[in-house]
């Protein structure tokens, strides 16, 4: 009778019924849909919030950092510096909330764009280099002109964070590998690394918010534990699947699957020929 329930959402399940029969049972779930946009129009605001106070915390913080040196802020250098690697540890932390909170809001893409894959991914190796600091080999296989219909915001998270987590769970000396190409299904992108690997107990939680193997190694790299969920509704949105192969000690390949209707043949450079 009032308004918020005048929008009624309903789950349905097939249960079977003997004899071959089936039986539908409905239920009412619009009270819990309703939690769920409370909760998450909440988190998009709190996050939104906590923005501005922290920007000017930064900002004092860089000024009381550079004048550490010498003067009466002398002996406080190193607190300021933790002081602002943590702020910097909550910024990231309130941006992501903030990215998945506007993810999970779930409007259909107003806008799409052609997305030149194999740009964006030469831009995310060259970052995962600087992060790995010449501690790792890239191998890379990138197949030109594949390009994808999507928001290039939303690719560039999930290429990011699955290449950055390659370089922060893989130990000095391994390779790391990303390969782009076509597929008899669409288009596939993977990272495959020789780092520490996943226990498979530990595989299906890892797209869960804050779910994390090893607490102090994710906070160690400056992983917010949300990077992953992050990956997961971003490839949801552009109707891609997620695969996670991995073992304990060896490696993992985090693979993403595109479908064709997403697949797009990239504009071919022309080049000039002189008659
Ligand atoms: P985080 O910010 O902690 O890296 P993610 O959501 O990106 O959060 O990843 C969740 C957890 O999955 C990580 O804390 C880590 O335990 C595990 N993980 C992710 N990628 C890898 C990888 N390439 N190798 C091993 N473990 C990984």
């Amino acid at each position: 009778p009032s308004p918020i329930h005048a929008q009624l959402t309903l789950a349905y399940r097939i249960v079977p019924y003997g004899n071959g029969q089936r039986l539908l049972v409905a239920r009412d779930v619009s009270e819990m849909r309703r939690l769920e946009l409370v909760r998450r129009d909440f988190v998009a605001n709190a996050s939104h919030e906590l923005r501005t106070p922290l920007t000017v915390l930064r900002g004092y913080l860089d000024m009381m950092g550079a004048d550490a040196g010498s003067g009466p802020l002398a002996s406080w250098r190193g607190p300021i510096e933790d002081m602002r690697a943590q702020a910097q540890r909550m910024e990231s932390l309130i941006n992501d909330m903030l990215k998945l909170a506007r993810l999970e809001a779930d409007s259909p893409m107003t806008r799409q764009d052609l997305v030149d894959v194999p740009g964006l991914l030469r831009r995310v190796v060259d970052d995962a280099r600087a992060l790995s600091k010449g501690e790792h080999r890239f191998e890379t296989e990138i197949q030109p002109e594949l390009f994808l219909l999507g928001r290039e915001a939303e690719l560039q998270s999930v290429f990011s964070n699955l290449v950055a987590n390659a370089v922060h769970y893989t130990p000095s000396g391994g390779v790391i590998r990303v390969r782009w190409k076509a597929d008899g299904e669409g288009a596939q992108f993977s990272v495959a690394d020789t780092g520490i690997g996943i226990a498979e107990k530990d595989i299906a939680r890892l797209t869960e918010r804050f779910y994390r193997v090893d607490i102090g190694r994710s906070r160690a790299s400056g992983g917010t534990g949300l990077g992953l969920s992050i990956v997961k509704h971003a490839l949801e949105r552009h109707d891609g699947r997620l695969r996670i192969d991995s073992e304990l000690g060896v490696g993992s390949t985090f693979s993403c699957q595109f479908p064709l209707h997403r697949v797009q043949q990239g504009p071919v450079v022309q080049e000039k020929i002189a008659l």
